[in-house]
């Protein structure tokens, strides 16, 4: 009880969650970092701690993340205790993701794309979009006050989607690579043998390049360096088209 009471302190305007550390940092950490640049707080809640990474252990990817959580400039940071590779879409697993949505309060809040080559990240979709429509409802007890964000916005993972937005990230590329450049056991490690470590996708020295080509892309589609696409299952309401797209185009101008 008096956990939530003091924890509710810290409200958030946005809050990502992954299924894994690094998920939302190699998605959209130029997002979130730049929100806390437009002065947003923010946080990133990963549901597993990880331990089933083939590189490094649950301990180092806790420190990873909370190095990373200190370059994204976040208010606030957690793992949950789901178990990696094993998430499931259950009674339980969504109070546990509406506890966190009612303590923190965020106005939006950001899930893995539904469609995704690691089932941990398809069933966080689910969990999430449920968790925060739930997490609505009075008569739901978990003695916090009943709450729901805004909306619910997707990141890509492995998987493409035709995007609702592109938020254009230039200004925070560099940082967002400090960002994912934390995972030193996913992307560094020479000492493969101490902990029994595999070559991954994510080890590959191309798979950094194709993070940073994917932003180039998103960010071709809308006239600057880098992008990052997000989706969103309902319409966006737009109040005046004209002042909309006048902004948008006097902002291309040279
Ligand atoms: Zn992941």
């Amino acid at each position: 009880m008096s956990r939530h009471k003091l924890e509710t302190e810290v409200k958030l305007d946005a809050l990502a969650f992954g299924a894994h550390a690094d998920d939302v940092e190699l998605a959209c950490s130029g997002t979130i970092i730049k929100l806390g640049a437009l002065g947003y707080k923010t946080g990133v809640i990963t549901l597993t701690r990880a331990e089933m990474a083939t590189r490094g252990s649950a301990k180092i990817r806790a420190q990873e993340f909370a190095q990373s959580a200190e370059i994204m400039g976040l208010a606030s940071h957690k793992m949950l205790d789901m178990p990696d590779g094993w998430i499931e879409v259950t009674r339980e697993n969504k109070l546990k993701i509406i506890e966190e949505i009612r303590i923190y309060q965020p106005r939006i809040v950001f899930a893995p794309y539904w469609v995704s080559r690691h089932p941990d990240h398809e069933k966080t979709s689910h969990l999430v979009r449920e968790a925060a429509y739930l997490s609505g409802l009075k008569k739901l007890k978990t003695g916090q006050e009943p709450y729901r964000p805004y909306r619910v916005i997707y990141y890509q993972t492995r998987f493409e989607f035709k995007p609702s937005f592109i938020v254009d990230i230039s200004d925070f590329h560099a940082q967002k690579m400090k960002s994912i450049l934390s995972y030193k056991s996913q992307f560094h490690h020479k000492d493969k043998t101490e902990l029994g470590e595999d070559e991954t996708l994510l080890s590959r020295p191309e798979f950094l390049d194709r993070i940073i080509t994917r932003d180039k892309q998103y960010g071709t589609y809308i006239g600057v360096k880098y992008g990052e696409p997000f989706l969103v299952q309902e319409a966006i309401k737009i109040h005046d088209p004209v002042d909309f797209f006048d902004a948008e185009y006097l902002e291309r101008i040279p």
